[in-house]
């Protein structure tokens, strides 16, 4: 029970790592805030997590919405009475292509979706853990932009490279408050992000290969680093980007 009594909000929670953070987060004692923009997915994890006795709560929105950021943190207050931290994991990748050929439309999105969110979410979350008198921001950023990057990731790397810069400057302001901030950097995860990886043997074995550990992390892996970034095991971590990528950025065979 890591996190008893506290109140999280967790965004990328109708699937993959997000929705593995839900259960746990939930099993370890908090009530969850769920967002994503699926809504019917959103409902299933929240449903799987109240019939085992844990609380709940969804709203579905977009997290480039500056008011869906507000009203996840409204609703942690109506519901739940406050707001001890969030694990803001929504993110999106790019359609491969290379730098020269990516549509400005399509850089705008993804730093919008993986960077900006990321900005709105902490803007609005920020006052109600200052209130708290303390609490823990969590980010997904990635392997890609900080240890390694593939052809075609540009937009998306230059994204999660920007969640450690905005990572460290909430942690230097926000310190002297109890407020801890980090940036969780998952390797591969079987997810739908891992889109053809999970389904094509070749892809798969080629990333699981990029690993130390020869494969490829279950997303409950990743919720478990996600865990102890939230819980009070992790007190005097703040300010960093944790890698959680099964040796990825140390293997070159
Ligand atoms: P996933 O299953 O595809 O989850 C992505 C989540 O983000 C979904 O819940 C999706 O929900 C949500 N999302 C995307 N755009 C959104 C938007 N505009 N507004 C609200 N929610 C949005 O993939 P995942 O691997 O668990 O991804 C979670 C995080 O891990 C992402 O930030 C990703 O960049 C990062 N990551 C993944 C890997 C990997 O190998 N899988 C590696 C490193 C980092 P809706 O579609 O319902 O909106």
């Amino acid at each position: 029970m890591l996190l008893k009594d506290k109140v999280f909000i967790i965004t990328g929670a109708s699937s993959g790592i997000g929705a593995a953070a839900a259960g746990l987060f939930a099993r370890n004692g908090a009530a969850v805030v769920l967002g994503a923009r699926r809504e019917r997915e959103l409902a299933a994890v929240a449903a799987a997590i109240t019939a085992s006795g844990g609380r709940a709560a969804i709203l579905a929105g977009d997290v480039t919405d500056p008011g869906y950021a507000e009203a996840l943190v409204e609703q942690a207050q109506s519901r739940f009475g406050g707001l001890d931290g969030a694990f803001n994991n929504a993110g999106r990748l790019g359609s491969g292509r290379m730098v020269a050929d990516t549509p400005p439309e399509e850089w705008a999105d993804v730093l919008a979706t993986n960077l900006t969110s990321a900005c709105l979410a902490a803007r609005a979350q920020l006052p109600a853990l200052v209130a708290r008198g303390g609490g823990s921001l969590i980010f997904t950023g990635s392997f890609i932009g900080h240890t390694a990057t593939l052809p075609g990731m540009g937009s998306y790397a230059a994204s999660k490279a920007g969640l450690v810069g905005l990572v460290q400057a909430i942690a230097v302001e926000y310190g002297v408050r109890g407020i801890r901030a980090n940036a969780l950097l998952p390797g591969g995860t079987m997810t739908a992000m891992a889109g053809e990886a999970a389904t094509n043997p070749g892809a798969a074995s080629f990333i699981a290969n990029l690993h130390a550990l020869k494969r490829i992390a279950r997303p409950e892996e990743i919720a478990n680093a996600a865990l102890f970034l939230a819980s009070g095991l992790a007190s005097f971590v703040t300010g960093t980007a944790m890698l959680a990528d099964g040796g990825n950025s140390i293997s070159k065979v």
